[in-house]
């Protein structure tokens, strides 16, 4: 048996009951067969594939907080330390009722090779809670995150691990986060990125993962003889990621016609509005349906469906496993050519492999969405130099980093006779960099 399938076997065995993070492990470790056959000795001899699809620590703790009906209510928190080889652990925390260990343990194994690819000294980690901040008041998001932070405050540090947001927490969580950990520790330092501009943040992190996907699929699209000029772009999702893809495709002289969230899609002929969308969303926290009331024009459709709409390239940017086979099929029906991941995972295996067997432009997302960690190593570095930086300088290192990204990926993939697969070509940039430093750094 090959020493891949030897650690695939290993990890499904070990890990029966966490779908999530099998299906990343096997994405990763079959388009590094390549690399890892002609050398499969050494790396069987130093466990290197068993080291790195196993978490340094996992810390699991109890969240008790008391809701606004003087009921205590219990979640579970997490944090996945996955691997420092490069860079203290950096990943985001989620707050979702989907949390497990399975999603955490997934997103933390994705995080290493998007931060890798990054170029900038950041391990890969990640972090949540089963709690749902839907419908919560803000006394409540706030119990919650104090106690969240009371626990999670004794294993980071700004050299340790730096968390940063995902779904379901942004400003306002990532603010509660930072003055608990203050309190408790004491110290006021780069713990968390993601921060108000007030207390540490920096411009333009939040806007950056949607901007650098479309920076990122801009210079892809360059460098295939394609521009998203004139482009009608889908965008599924309506949360940091999907609005600032639309408001960057826009800048960019594309048309976005589409967003999602949990309940239903938003058709928009005239394009999406980026304010209405905003207020919607960040403001009133309120679902799509009100965005149709807003703009007539647009069509609210309860339940799934985002990809039936015809597009030249489809940027699905809410959560894992939201493009399926059947998704994928309608897109090329309908002449999509490119497809670049905004979200952690949002494609299917089998609807990944059509659409690249259909020769359709696919960019995973550890590289195309790396624009949120990498600004967020951006933020690390102003907290130490206690600087801040223009909006501008910050958006064009961001815009250097997502071109440099795509050229690595791209050369890795030519140079392993894959040229054009951009799955391989981004798992294999990320691995050499992490693996190189794991061996020197002896048997850890
Ligand atoms: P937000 O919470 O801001 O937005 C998430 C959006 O996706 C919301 O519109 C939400 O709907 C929708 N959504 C969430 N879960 C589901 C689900 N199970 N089914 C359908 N829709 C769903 O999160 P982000 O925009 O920050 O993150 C989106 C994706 O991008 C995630 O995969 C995240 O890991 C990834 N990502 C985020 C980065 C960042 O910097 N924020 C960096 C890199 C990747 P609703 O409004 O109803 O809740």
């Amino acid at each position: 048996m090959s020493y891949v399938d030897e650690v695939l076997a290993r990890v499904k065995q070990q890990n029966p009951d966490q779908p999530e993070f099998n299906q990343a492990v096997y994405e990763v470790l079959e388009s590094l067969r390549v690399v890892i056959e002609k050398n499969e000795d050494a790396y069987r001899k130093n466990a290197l594939l068993e080291r790195l699809t196993t978490p340094e620590r996992i810390v699991m703790f109890r969240v008790p907080w008391v809701d606004d009906k003087g009921q205590v209510q219990v979640n579970n928190g997490y944090r996945v330390q996955f691997n420092s080889a490069i860079g203290p652990y950096k990943g985001g925390l989620r707050f979702h009722p989907s949390v497990n260990l399975s999603v955490i343990k997934f997103l933390g194994f994705e995080q290493v090779f998007k931060n890798s690819l990054t170029g900038l000294p950041i391990g890969g980690g990640k972090g949540g809670s089963d709690f749902d901040p839907k419908g919560k008041s803000d006394r409540e998001i706030m119990a919650f995150c104090q106690s969240f932070m009371t626990e999670l405050c004794k294993h980071i540090g700004a050299d340790t691990d730096v968390p940063a947001g995902d779904i379901g927490v942004g400003g306002r969580e990532i603010g509660y986060l930072f003055g608990q950990y203050k309190r408790i520790r004491n110290l006021y330092e780069g713990v968390l990125t993601g921060k108000g501009l007030s207390y540490g943040g920096s411009l333009a992190r939040t806007q950056a993962t949607g901007y650098g996907l479309l920076y990122f699929t801009d210079e892809m699209l360059r460098c295939n003889g394609k521009s998203l000029k004139g482009m009608t772009v889908a965008v599924s999702g309506a949360g940091n990621v999907a609005t600032y893809a639309i408001e960057k495709a826009w800048q960019l002289g594309a048309k976005p016609v589409t967003c999602s969230d949990s309940t239903g899609w938003i058709y928009d002929p005239e394009g999406i509005d980026v304010a209405t969308l905003i207020q919607v969303k960040e403001v009133m926290r309120a679902r799509l349906t009100e965005y149709a009331k807003m703009r007539p024009n647009s069509v609210y459709h309860p339940g799934k469906g985002v990809w039936s709409v015809k597009c030249d390239v489809a940027f699905p940017c809410a959560t894992q496993n939201e493009l399926l086979l059947e998704d994928a099929k309608m897109l090329v029906a309908n002449g999509c050519i490119a497809v670049a991941e905004g979200a952690n995972m949002p494609t299917s295996l089998d609807a990944t492999e059509y659409l690249q067997e259909n020769g359709i432009l696919f960019c995973p997302g550890k590289a195309a969405n790396a624009g949120g960690v990498a600004t967020s190593a951006l933020e690390m570095s102003q907290n130490s130099e206690r600087l801040s930086w223009t909006f501008e300088e910050v958006d064009a290192k961001l815009k250097t980093i997502m071109v440099n990204i795509f050229h690595n990926m791209d050369e890795a993939a030519k140079e392993y006779g894959m040229e054009g697969n951009y799955v391989a070509g981004a798992n294999i940039a990320g691995f050499l960099k992490v693996a190189d430093a794991m061996n020197a750094q002896g048997i850890v």
